[in-house]
């Protein structure tokens, strides 16, 4: 649940798969607790908006589901992580005896993919997430770190809603696009191999799956059970604008950091779209948009190219903008 949004959005995962997941685990016993933590502030207000423009509210009425409310978090250790050592988790999850993550399948303007792995970022409290990406401006960095963030979590199972997914300027700023698949595993690593295939991405275009597989925590060859899939499913899956270019993917990093500033994809504030609401300066870890006369300004040079601010704006009022060299 990125933000409260119509599903057919393709922003969050579908309800219809939230209702049929609790249904089976009230079915087989278990006592359902719906959660989540979106991006903006972690308040009850905010979660039961998001609840109940994301389809679940009425999901969890039907199927006899709590959604939870409680907005307090635990710190856990993690001394096996590679980057982070610790993170301030939700309750809820503290609380599970299993956890199921339902994650969708989308493009990032970040990180290029997010699906099973990244879902896991939303066991972070809203607001402290734009700490993680001033502590890892880095995409390598930041990457590492949801590698790090899944394994601490270990989901017992995790299924995608790939139905229709998102393409284009994901997470929230692209468009549905149909691809007609629901994938399961226990190993959120191995999912995303096979979501990454199944769009028609290489490894090297989704960057968390790029850092699992260095890391070891996806296995090198993964496998499919179940329905026949003839990979990739879709043809053409649009990558985000800040994926289309990519004149130093493969450097190493001394030398791509340097050039990425400068050459990197920006946002920039289309003004007459912009209504002055503010979510995208409340989620900018550099702190670096002023709402001047109504409108979202952008200081570029503070920028870290996260790409919260735009993938926090409603409206769509943020475009990611490439210097005209490298988009040619
Ligand atoms: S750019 Fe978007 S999020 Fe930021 S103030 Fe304008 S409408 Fe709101
Ligand atoms: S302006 Fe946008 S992309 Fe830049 S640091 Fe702030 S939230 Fe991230």
């Amino acid at each position: 649940m990125l933000m409260g949004r119509n599903p057919d959005t393709a922003t969050t995962t579908h309800p219809a798969l939230v209702y049929a997941v609790s249904k089976l685990a009230s079915q087989a016993g278990g006592k359902v607790v719906i959660g989540d933590s979106p991006g903006g502030p972690y308040t009850r207000a905010m979660l039961e908006r998001g609840y109940r423009l994301c389809g679940f509210t009425d999901a969890a009425k039907s199927c006899g589901a709590t959604l939870n409310i409680d907005t307090t978090a635990k710190i856990i250790s993690f001394p096996q992580g590679n980057i982070c050592k610790a993170f301030n988790l939700i309750t809820p999850w503290h609380e599970t005896d299993c956890y199921i993550s339902l994650c969708k399948c989308k493009t990032h303007a970040m990180t290029g993919f997010t699906g099973a792995v990244k879902n896991n970022f939303g066991l972070i409290p809203g607001l402290e997430k734009p700490g993680f990406h001033m502590r890892y401006p880095d995409v390598e960095e930041f990457s590492t770190m949801l590698v790090d963030l899944c394994r601490c979590a270990s989901p017992d199972f995790t299924i995608m809603d790939a139905v229709v997914g998102m393409e284009g300027d994901g997470p929230s700023g692209g468009s549905p696009r149909q691809i007609g698949l629901t994938i399961a595993s226990d190993n959120p690593f191995a999912l995303d191999a096979i979501a990454v295939k199944a769009i028609g991405f290489t490894s090297d275009e989704a960057w968390t799956l790029k850092k699992s597989l260095e890391m070891g925590a996806c296995p090198a060859e993964t496998q499919t059970v179940g329905d026949d899939v003839i990979f990739p499913v879709v043809e053409n899956f649009k990558r985000a604008k800040s994926h289309d270019v990519t004149p130093t993917r493969g450097l190493p990093g001394f030398i791509r950091k340097p050039i990425d500033r400068i050459a990197q994809p920006h946002p920039v504030v289309m003004q007459d779209k912009c209504v002055g609401c503010g979510e995208c300066a409340m989620s900018c870890p550099a702190k670096t948009i002023k709402i001047i006369d109504g409108k979202a300004n952008i200081d570029r040079t503070k920028c870290i190219r996260c790409f919260c601010c735009q993938e926090m704006c409603r409206p769509k009022a943020i475009k990611i903008k490439t210097l005209r060299l490298f988009s040619l």
